[in-house]
């Protein structure tokens, strides 16, 4: 608990800091919502470094809200294709819509509209609601939360909820409501930059003598390890056919209706974009793969099909562990699959695909390729 005197202190270097040495990223050369929401929205589960090219170009295609929620949502998800979470881009869009549709195109201001946003929540909404507007909000997320239980010196797990509301009223307690935009910034930008997860370097922090954390020598222990979820082996074949012009085949995104009676995780494995038909293989991933296939092609003589195999390609999404083995298909003309796409193999990186998708694509450009004879 810091005096009025020490928190008056406190801010003073912490912000007098964040002044002088924060990092220059384009989200801070505005007041802007939209960009700021978008930032904000990026930088969710992802680096900045990543972050900074996609920003422009999205900024560049969609300028602002209106031309946003008007987008087809296919041209969103190909800007945001490589940079994972495409939930995050669908909602984007999806709260785009609304505030045009709400709110006149203008970014809400109260928090409950804000909070009321598909894919905003407490800290988004704070982050913008004090950078865009100097509302009085002070942010709360894991990278604010690991500096504040370092300066607190608190133990166990900061997610667990009586702990987190405690992080929250001791963020609330800190803010600089003079300027709480900044306020907001320096903290985060001290945990990005100072303060990090690994081998904090409080010899360079601004207010290190606050810290009960470094004063008892337990800093780099905080916080305390949260148990994981153990890590699934997933096992799954992929077909990549292709005709002798290189073209391939995806399907769909996937739906509940398109899905039914597959593995319930291939949509989140290919985060519900065009993928390759792709499916649940241990055992022998080849035979599999021909049954599966079976399902869209029932009068295709599949059997007599060569399956060609690339190299495996290893993917981690969340705590799945994946092997995938891409089968190469060449054709001379791709099959007829309902709903699917036909697309160049190596333009496929353009379209909206996952990140497996693409490492699929890549196996796949470099595998054998024996002529198959269609029906
Ligand atoms: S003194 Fe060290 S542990 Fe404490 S807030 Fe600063 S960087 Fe983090």
């Amino acid at each position: 608990m810091l005096s009025a005197r020490e928190l008056a202190t406190f801010r003073k270097q912490l912000l007098a800091w964040f002044h002088q040495f924060q990092r220059d990223l384009p989200w801070r050369r505005t007041q802007d919502p939209y960009r700021i929401w978008l930032s904000e929205i990026m930088l969710q589960q992802t680096r900045v470094a990543a972050v900074i090219p996609y920003y422009k170009k999205f900024l560049e295609r969609f300028p602002d809200v209106q031309t946003l929620a008007a987008a087809p949502q296919e041209d969103v998800l190909r800007l945001w294709s490589g940079l994972g979470y495409y939930s995050r881009a669908r909602n984007l869009q999806k709260a785009a819509q609304q505030i045009v549709a709400k709110h006149d195109g203008k970014f809400p201001t109260h928090p409950e509209d804000v909070l009321d946003l598909p894919g905003i929540g407490n800290y988004t909404a704070a982050a913008i609601l004090s950078i865009a507007f100097g509302q009085k909000h002070a942010v709360l997320d894991g990278n604010v939360a690991r500096v504040l239980a370092r300066l607190s010196a608190i133990r166990g797990d900061l997610r667990e909820p009586r702990r987190w509301e405690k992080l929250q009223q001791t963020a609330d307690a800190l803010l600089d409501t003079n300027s709480p935009g900044d306020w907001n910034q320096a903290i985060m930008e001290l945990g990005a930059t100072v303060c990090t997860p690994k081998s904090p370097q409080c010899l360079l922090c601004p207010v290190a003598q606050f810290c009960e954390g470094r004063k008892l020598g337990i800093a780099e222990d905080l916080p305390e390890k949260r148990k994981k979820r153990a890590t699934i082996q997933v096992t799954l074949a992929a077909a990549v056919f292709t005709d002798k012009n290189g073209w391939t085949l995806l399907l769909p995104p996937p739906t509940d209706k398109n899905q039914a009676g597959l593995a319930a995780f291939i949509p989140t494995i290919v985060s519900r974009l065009w993928h390759f038909p792709t499916v649940s293989a241990n055992g022998d991933p080849a035979a599999k793969l021909r049954t599966f296939l079976k399902r869209f092609l029932p009068r295709e003589r599949i059997a007599k099909w060569k399956l060609a195999p690339a190299a495996k390609v290893r993917h981690a999404v969340t705590y799945r562990d994946i092997t995938i083995f891409p089968f190469r298909i060449n054709l001379k003309k791709l099959p007829r699959i309902p709903g699917a796409k036909h697309a160049a193999l190596h333009e496929i990186s353009v379209l909206p695909v996952s990140n497996l998708t693409r490492k699929v694509a890549q196996s796949a450009e470099t595998a054998a390729i024996p002529l198959s004879k269609k029906r």
